[in-house]
């Protein structure tokens, strides 16, 4: 963050401040993880109001407060008063923002925004990040923090207090800011795009998830959509063509400057010819490109990442970035931990672990990605949440699917994941499917059939509150 005076801040936010006027290098909203002279914005949310830390956070050094409620006078430390301190948050980010105004790209979608995200910065940061800093970071780290003239969204920091707080650590050195876009409600999306005011904007595309909110996927469309609404006359619309909601979405963008992507459609400014996955699963093609043709490879597998990959070079040619640096930004970028992360455990057994999160879309695209591997394919599959009253069919769906792409075994663990393996079971033999309640029987089922294989990949994942990774955990232990 770039320094201010309390009174600056106040002044900002059209708000009566009091106390010392002191300097801001830093923002707060977590008593847990404050660390020392930041403003304290004492949020409330879902489980705790903030204001209960007030003294906690001044103990620990904060030097001011945004709050809604007058502190304690012992406390001493000085504070603007706001009626609403998470629209204060989202006032003074959007300020800052206008004022630093670096090239901003937004991203939204039901999968793939965290990994589009990680393209584009890798993209935007060739030639900035320093080459000591590239080869000491460990495989698989995202690479959030290394280029000064990027800003890009750490891990999942996409909803309506992290896309703020993403906007608070600009400096003048940001040339560029890449920033995801979560939602689980309608009117989200466009609260934080006008935060964001994005110069690009994009939907990676449109599936069933978080249902509970939005109703069906025509609802999820229309969410994603609030991001082209928010966009200035000159702000240029990526669009996907492959998604059944494209004609909407271009209808929505008609009088934007425009840059469309597909996996395969020539009409589409920017898409791909001659895929092909390397033993590792990871893509090699053909880029076509307003800008020319390019041979592109990349370091993540699956074909669905082709597509996160056009997404990314649409929104970096849209900004002006030459289709060498998108080669070579591509190149680089290395997965992003839990998703699609292949994992060599020995000669005879693969990892794939995409165990991040899962909707119906991501879990179809990493079943291709399974199949795509020679010798024998296993799901394990725990739940996936927030499906709504649909959610038994979705996982039905899931497990046909699964069925029709060749895939020797499905585990499933939880509770609505039953549903895919019950019909994973219907036309195929018994021992191929089985549910489970707990992921430690899960495993040790598991453990005497990988044994028996010569050449075994296994594709973890579910949704986040499934906490698959601990099933990779612990066969990581166990190989
Ligand atoms: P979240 O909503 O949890 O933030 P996200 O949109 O940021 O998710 P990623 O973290 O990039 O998405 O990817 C999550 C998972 O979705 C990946 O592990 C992969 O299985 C799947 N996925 C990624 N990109 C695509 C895509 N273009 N199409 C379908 N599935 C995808
Ligand atoms: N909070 C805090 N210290 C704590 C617990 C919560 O500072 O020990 C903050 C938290 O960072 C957030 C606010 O209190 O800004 C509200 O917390 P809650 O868990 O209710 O937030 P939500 O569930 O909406 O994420
Ligand atoms: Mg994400």
């Amino acid at each position: 963050m770039i320094r201010l005076r309390l009174s600056d801040i106040a002044a900002l936010l059209k708000a009566p401040w009091y106390g010392e006027d002191v300097a801001i290098d830093t923002v707060s909203t977590d008593s847990r993880t404050l660390g020392g002279a930041a403003l304290f914005i004492a949020l409330k949310g879902a489980h705790f109001d903030a204001h209960q830390f007030l003294a906690d956070v001044a103990s620990k050094g904060a030097i001011a407060f945004i709050c809604s409620e007058i502190p304690s006078p012992g406390l001493n430390v000085p504070y603007i008063l706001v009626p609403d301190t998470r629209i204060a948050l989202g006032q003074l980010a959007a300020a800052l923002k206008h004022k630093l105004a670096p090239k901003t790209v937004a991203i939204t979608g039901s999968a793939g925004k965290t990994t589009v995200k990680e393209m584009l910065y890798a993209i935007l940061s060739v030639g900035t990040r320093a080459e000591n800093a590239l080869s000491s970071l460990p495989l698989n780290t995202p690479n959030t923090t290394t280029s000064a003239a990027v800003l890009a969204t750490a891990g999942n920091f996409n909803n309506d207090i992290g896309v703020p707080l993403t906007l608070l650590r600009l400096t003048e050195q940001h040339r560029y800011a890449v920033i995801e876009l979560g939602a689980n409600h309608h009117g989200e999306i466009a609260y934080t795009t006008e935060l964001v005011k994005p110069d690009v904007a994009l939907i990676t595309n449109a599936a069933a998830s978080h249902l509970a909110g939005f109703g069906d996927v025509a609802g999820v469309a229309r969410a994603k959509a609030e991001i082209y609404q928010g966009l200035s006359a000159a702000g240029m619309a990526v669009v996907s063509l492959d998604s059944e909601y494209s004609e909407y979405w271009l209808t929505l963008v008609q009088s934007q400057p425009l840059m469309t992507f597909s996996l395969s459609n020539p009409q589409a400014d920017c898409y791909a010819s001659a895929i092909q996955l390397n033993a590792q699963g990871c893509a090699q093609f053909i880029l076509h490109s307003p800008a020319g043709d390019q041979p592109i490879s990349l370091n993540v597998p699956g074909r669905h990442n082709v597509a996160n990959a056009l997404a990314a070079a649409s929104a970096a040619l849209a900004l002006g970035i030459s289709l060498a640096q998108v080669q070579q930004g591509l190149a680089t970028m290395s997965a992003v931990k839990g998703r699609t992360n292949l994992l060599q455990v020995s000669p005879h057994l693969k990892i794939i672990d995409d165990t991040y999160n899962a909707n119906v879309e991501s879990v179809k695209a990493a079943i291709d990605l399974l199949a795509s591997y020679a010798g024998f394919r296993a799901l394990l599959l725990g739940d996936m949440g927030e499906l709504g009253a649909d959610a038994r069919l979705y996982h039905e769906e899931i497990g046909n699917y699964a069925k029709n792409s060749g895939i020797n075994l499905l585990f499933t663990v939880g509770v609505l994941s039953q549903h895919a393996s019950d019909v994973f079971a219907d036309q195929t033999s018994k021992t191929s499917s089985a549910h489970f309640s707990q992921r430690q029987a899960l495993i040790t089922q598991l453990m005497p059939i990988i044994s028996a294989q010569q050449d075994v990949t296994l594709l973890v994942k579910g949704s986040r509150s499934a906490k698959m990774e601990l099933v990779v955990q612990d066969l990581l232990e166990r190989c």
